[in-house]
């Protein structure tokens, strides 16, 4: 297990970087070498873990960040209790093969305080998530665009960011701010990791207890029913999975439709056919003390 190293401040992110990213074009002047950033919040599990391995997989150098962005967090409560694990992130980012950890203070990333000129996720990010996390996408476009500038190589290296699917809206906004706003990085998602029982990966598990797990699985039993009749070009009948999300004691769907993969508009009922091209079912749900977020993409 290589042991990553520990950054805390912009300053020493931008030296371990650029030395790291030297080392990797020494001996080759002619190679463009690669970077990839990995921003998370901690408390990480194998759903974080994977996208460390596809990080790795492509690029010379991997950075991960962890930081609890107060910015993305509508409830103060949720904030505070927000599990903090750095001793055991960090073992996790060594067997991941990670190269440097940007672990800053809050200090450091907002040193005037809250920003008072933030990011703003527009229309996209007043629905699904955003509907009932006012600011949230807002909070994350803006820590996600400070992120790519403080991790960014300043010498010549082809930049990726790596975000997870599970997280669909917030990838697709975050393509959307690099598209927008002409961003130099190269955006990669990976695919949803589950639980041996199907459940999503996801920091919040932690505080659902096993009756609450048990009745969560209708999440993704829901979500794999979409997924196989689009495999065999049935009509999705949306509805059913619905029915079958609603009928479980104990959680609480918030919403579940199917929406354009890029634009997050939701998609008009299949009236009896087959999709006709790419969509995605979200949903969210309340399960005991958490809410829960899923999606697949079909077929
Ligand atoms: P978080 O620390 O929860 O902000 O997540 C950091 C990154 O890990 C985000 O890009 C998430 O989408 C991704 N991630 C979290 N859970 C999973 C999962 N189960 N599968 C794949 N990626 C995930």
């Amino acid at each position: 297990m290589n042991t990553p190293r520990l950054v805390t401040t912009a300053a020493e992110l931008r030296a371990a970087t650029t030395e790291l990213l030297n080392k990797a074009a020494a001996g080759n002047p002619s190679r463009v070498p690669t970077l990839a950033l990995v921003p998370t919040m901690g408390a990480l599990h194998e759903g974080h873990a994977s996208l460390m391995g596809a990080a790795r997989a492509d690029n010379d150098v991997v950075t991960a960040s962890v930081f609890v962005n107060p910015l993305q967090f509508d409830d103060p409560a949720d904030l505070e209790r927000y599990p903090r694990t750095l001793d055991a992130d960090l073992e996790l980012l060594g067997r991941a093969g990670v190269d440097l950890v940007f672990a800053p203070s809050e200090e450091e990333m907002y040193p005037g305080g809250a920003p008072l000129v933030r990011v703003s996720a527009g229309a996209m990010g007043t629905r699904w998530e955003g509907a009932v996390r006012p600011g949230h996408f807002d909070g994350v476009l803006t820590v996600v665009a400070k992120l790519f500038h403080l991790a960014a190589p300043a010498v010549p290296a082809r930049f990726r960011a790596y975000f997870g699917q599970k997280d669909a809206q917030q990838v697709a906004l975050i393509r959307r701010m690099v598209a927008d706003l002409s961003f130099n990085v190269e955006v990669v998602g990976v695919p949803i990791v589950r639980a041996a029982d199907g459940l999503a990966e996801s920091s919040r598990n932690r505080f659902l207890d096993a009756g609450q797990r048990q009745a969560a699985l209708v999440l993704s039993r829901a979500l794999q029913l979409l997924k196989d009749r689009a495999a065999a070009g049935e009509p999705l009948d949306l509805p059913a999975a619905v029915e079958l999300v609603s009928a479980q004691p104990g959680v609480e769907l918030d919403y579940f439709e199917v929406v354009d993969p890029q634009t997050l508009e939701p998609l008009p009922g299949d009236a009896g056919q087959p999709l006709a091209g790419p969509a995605l079912a979200l949903l969210a749900a309340r399960v005991g003390p958490v809410r829960l977020i899923d999606n697949a993409l079909l077929p």
